[in-house]
């Protein structure tokens, strides 16, 4: 179980990354569900539940998610449903309602879990995510930096039209995903996402250029999953082997990318 010895209730957004920083043993404290699983010793945990970043927002161009937002907030929430409904269905199987409830969407961005539903879903739109420090960026961009210690606040989802699918595949029920499969279309622009690889979710660049620039016959729709299987790096761990998550991979893929075709 972890140890906070002080509870800190920054008065701003500001304030916050200032006390994170502070201290190397200062920590943003989300919903603090994996923060619970660990044995760390926080010195001072901040607390963000009064600075209003519990909220998903409407803009012309794109919809702005609050970091403290929960993941079931965007799994019911009416404008996550209407433009980005596989958000809402990538965290359906996480743990159960009361979990969701707590979980917060800051804290799952922010530590890039390899085994990570929303973020597999996330990356499958035109997604950004705002650091105090590090500014705006593209989440592809922020999975691919080096841990540096920051305060995520926002995430922004362009309003795009794009259609995307999610699917995974668990041992059993609320277990870890042993694989998790986005597929986007926007036009003709396929988008290709892997996670729970076991490592983070990565688009699959070349699959993903092959479908957008040829017909999706089933034949080439074969060839795509078969391309992205080959082109990311698959592992072992203890719920599945990399020979059996390539076999998944191919499956879900395709079964995404025919889904994905039909809306
Ligand atoms: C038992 C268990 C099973 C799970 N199963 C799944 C699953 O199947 N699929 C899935 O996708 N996820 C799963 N998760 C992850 C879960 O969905 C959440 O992502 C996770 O619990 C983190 O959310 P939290 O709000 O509780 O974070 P916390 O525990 O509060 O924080 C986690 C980390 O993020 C940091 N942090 C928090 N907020 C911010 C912020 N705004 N900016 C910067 N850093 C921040 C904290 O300092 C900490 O280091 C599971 C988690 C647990 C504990």
């Amino acid at each position: 179980m972890f140890i906070i010895k002080e509870i800190y209730k920054p008065t701003s957004i500001e304030d916050a990354y200032n006390m994170l920083i502070s201290q190397k043993n200062n920590t943003i404290l989300g919903g603090t569900l994996f923060l619970r699983m660990g044995n760390k010793r926080i010195n001072k945990g901040i607390d963000l539940s009064s600075l209003n970043l519990d909220y998903v927002k409407e803009y012309d161009e794109y919809i702005e998610i609050g970091a403290m937002t929960t993941l079931r907030e965007l799994e019911i929430n009416d404008l996550i449903l209407k433009n980005f409904k596989s958000i809402s269905e990538s965290v359906k199987d996480i743990i159960g309602v009361q979990f969701r409830n707590i979980a917060t969407i800051g804290a799952s961005v922010f530590s890039k879990y390899g085994f990570s539903d929303v973020i597999v879903s996330l990356l499958s739109y035109d997604t950004y995510v705002k650091l105090f420090d590090g500014g705006i960026i593209k989440l592809e961009e922020f999975l691919k930096r080096k841990y540096k210690k920051d305060l995520l606040t926002q995430i922004y989802i362009k309003k795009d039209n794009t259609k995307s699918k999610y699917i995974s595949m668990r041992n059993e029920n609320s277990d870890y995903p042993i694989l998790n499969v986005s597929v986007s279309k926007q036009g003709e622009q396929i988008k290709i996402c892997i996670g729970a690889r076991p490592k983070r979710a990565m688009i699959a660049k070349s699959a993903s250029e092959f479908l957008s620039c040829n017909p999706k016959t089933i034949e080439n729709i074969i060839k795509a999953s078969q391309i992205a299987s080959k082109e990311l790096e698959f592992g072992s761990n203890i719920r599945a082997s990399r020979e059996y998550r390539i076999e998944v991979a191919k499956v879900l893929v395709k079964r995404a990318i025919l889904e994905v075709e039909k809306c």
